[in-house]
């Protein structure tokens, strides 16, 4: 695995926990050793594969069901694939775990009420004000993963800690070599 990586790191967690951040430091890190690697976002396939879908139960799992295909094509042909989607439920955490071939979950974790302090796109405060409904959260459910390869306290953790903790679990299994690790010296608790 080694030589040909393949495998779909896929970040879980609420609006502004931190997984667009973490999941660029990775991509920037991994570029920079010229692994080949591949940035899906939530967002960006909203507007454009999955910009017919809502964000109702049925439509949420559809687009996650569109992105795990994508993913798993990237991933068969030895892309990495950095996956940033809320997936809120734990049902659809199952599936894609079915569905890809080298999943590994990431849970990216910081409380609500941090989460909604960052409000990094204004989305709490849209949504507290009722002008967007089923946001996760505050209108609609997000489970607590139950079966995440990886945990990363944000609210504890610096985004560059919290890729190096990625860096060193895909170390340890093997899946890049120590030398495309470069936070190795950095602390993980780190604020
Ligand atoms: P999401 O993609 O989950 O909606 P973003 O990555 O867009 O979240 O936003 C997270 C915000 O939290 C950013 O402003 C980021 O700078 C900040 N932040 C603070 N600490 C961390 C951390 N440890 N990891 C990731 N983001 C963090």
């Amino acid at each position: 695995m080694v030589n040909q990586p393949s495998f779909v790191l896929w970040f879980t967690g609420l609006s502004g926990s931190g997984k667009t951040t973490i999941a660029n430091e990775l991509y920037t890190c991994f570029k920079n050793r010229h692994l080949p690697c591949h940035r899906l976002d939530g967002d960006h396939l909203r507007r454009t594969l999955c910009k017919d879908l809502g964000f109702s139960k049925a439509d949420r799992t559809a687009n996650l069901e569109r992105a795990a295909f994508v993913a798993n094509l990237l991933s068969q042909h030895g892309i990495v694939v950095l996956a940033t989607f809320i997936t809120p439920y734990e049902i659809q955490r199952r599936m894609l775990r079915k569905t890809i071939d080298h999943y590994i979950e990431i849970y990216v974790n910081a409380p609500l009420s941090v989460c909604e302090a960052r409000d990094v796109k204004g989305l709490y405060k849209k949504a507290r004000e009722k002008k967007i409904s089923h946001f996760t959260g505050l209108s609609d459910d997000f489970d607590v993963p139950v079966s995440s390869d990886i945990e990363l306290k944000t609210d504890r953790m610096s985004a560059k800690a919290c890729a190096n903790a990625v860096l060193q679990y895909l170390c340890g299994r093997q899946l890049i070599t120590p030398d495309q690790a470069p936070f190795k010296n950095e602390s993980t608790s780190s604020v």
